[in-house]
């Protein structure tokens, strides 16, 4: 017997004959004599239903043409999955299992107070456990929370991952399973390189770098979480036959896992090429090389919320004047250039160039850190394929590129290639 968080996103729970076969899914782990909690997302499209109507709702006089109030954003965008945390728990009890609903603020998952983008703070999962343990099913709505504020709270676009981590780590589950349209996480996305291999198992560390670069499969918040907590959590599909072999297989279902690097025996140097779209770059020539220039750059910057990624200091020639270039999302670059305008006189740059439409490809793997050459090899093949480098950062289990838009699909199969990922 195990505890089993199962979690289905939006296109699992698309429809009713959808919501059907994640029943199907549900009662072979109950068959099976494991105790289950099941995260449910909204039906597909719905969220983003529910925030356009709320961005169309007529503004209060006065008020900042961007600005409603978050509290009813929340009460609005959290009701998909008051939906289908019902819809499947009926769908359960007319298969004769015991099931009920729940949603955030029943359990509680408290969150604090920034709605729109809550950060979960305590669950306290003991009542839900006691059911579970007399075998009644929880069917929880994913994404939202209960605020200090006594309100409902939604946790950021894709939450539900994060819903299903944190219940996880909450209720101590043997596993989390993430059902999704996809069969697991691949060594890059495989609408670009066909070639691309499912991974069998990923490092907690590996994946965020893949989540946080695009990858979309799991909000990256969740694989923070499970990283901290240590939950073993699987990517899988709700779309493969609940029935077929293997598919309640308790140690090794099909599927992607993400887990402890030390749960990995056979280490690659490199595990995936993830990539990030739409970035730009900013550059400022001719700074004063002085203390505090970084500081009077990047500290507007953040407090206007744009987040900056690569950041590129040149050392000076003669120790007085350096350039500085970051990237940030293109969409943010009306709005920096903007922020850097009005600190001109404090930053003291002389020109300000930008360039938008480019990609950073990434290559990402642990076994980089006792492996020396790994960059070398990628800028080999690149250069051997006449892709420009116009940046370059590294951490200890990344190197990342940044290209102009139109080569990103040739760097990324030349870079997948290279490091012997093709599948053969
Ligand atoms: N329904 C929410 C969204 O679309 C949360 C989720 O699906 O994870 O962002
Ligand atoms: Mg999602």
């Amino acid at each position: 017997m195990a505890r089993i968080v199962m979690k289905f996103g939006g296109t699992s729970v698309a429809d009713l004959d959808r919501i059907k076969n994640v029943a199907r899914h549900v009662k072979r782990e109950v068959d099976a004599g494991h105790e289950v909690a099941v995260v449910v997302s909204a039906m597909s499209g719905k969220t983003n239903e529910l925030v356009g109507w709320v961005q169309n709702t007529p503004k209060v006089a006065g008020a900042d043409h961007s600005i409603y109030d978050a509290r009813e954003y929340d009460a609005v965008v959290a009701s998909g999955e008051q939906v289908t945390s019902g819809l499947l728990a009926i769908a359960l009890q007319a298969m004769g299992i015991n099931a009920r609903s729940w949603q955030g603020w029943q359990i509680p998952i408290r969150t604090d107070n920034a709605h729109g983008a809550a950060r979960i703070l305590e669950i306290d999962g003991g009542e839900m456990v006691r059911r579970m343990q007399e075998g009644q099913v929880a069917v929880i709505a994913g994404f939202q929370g209960l605020g200090p504020d006594n309100r409902v709270s939604t946790l950021g676009r894709g939450g539900s991952d994060t819903s299903a981590v944190a219940i996880a780590a909450a209720v101590k589950a043997d596993r989390c399973d993430i059902y999704t349209d996809v069969d697991g996480v691949y060594t890059t996305d495989p609408r670009i390189e066909p070639k691309a291999r499912r991974l069998k198992k990923i490092a907690f560390e590996e994946m965020l770098e893949m989540a946080s670069l695009g990858a979309k499969v799991l909000q990256v918040r969740s694989v923070e979480l499970a990283m901290v907590f240590k939950v073993r959590t699987f990517v899988r599909s709700s779309f493969e036959d609940p029935d077929a072999p293997g598919m309640g297989d308790l140690l090794n279902p099909p599927g992607t896992l993400i887990c402890d690097e030390e749960e990995i025996v056979e280490q690659e140097v490199v595990t995936g090429i993830a990539y990030a779209k739409d970035e730009a770059q900013i550059s400022l020539r001719r700074l004063a090389d002085r203390p505090g220039v970084s500081a009077a750059i990047f500290g507007p910057l953040a407090e206007s919320h744009i987040n900056v990624d690569m950041i590129v200091q040149n050392i000076s020639e003669d120790g007085s004047k350096t350039d500085m270039t970051f990237t940030v999302p293109s969409g943010d670059v009306e709005k920096a250039l903007r922020v850097l305008g009005e600190n001109r006189d404090k930053i003291g740059y002389d020109v300000i160039q930008n360039e938008s439409g480019l990609v950073k490809v990434s290559v990402i793997g642990i076994g980089m850190r006792s492996h020396a050459g790994v960059a070398a090899t990628a800028f080999r093949a690149l250069a051997e394929k006449g892709i420009n480098i116009k940046a370059i950062t590294t951490s200890e289990i990344k190197i990342s590129i940044l290209i102009d838009g139109p080569y990103a699909e040739l760097a990324v199969r030349t870079l997948h290639s290279c490091y012997g990922l093709d599948k053969s």
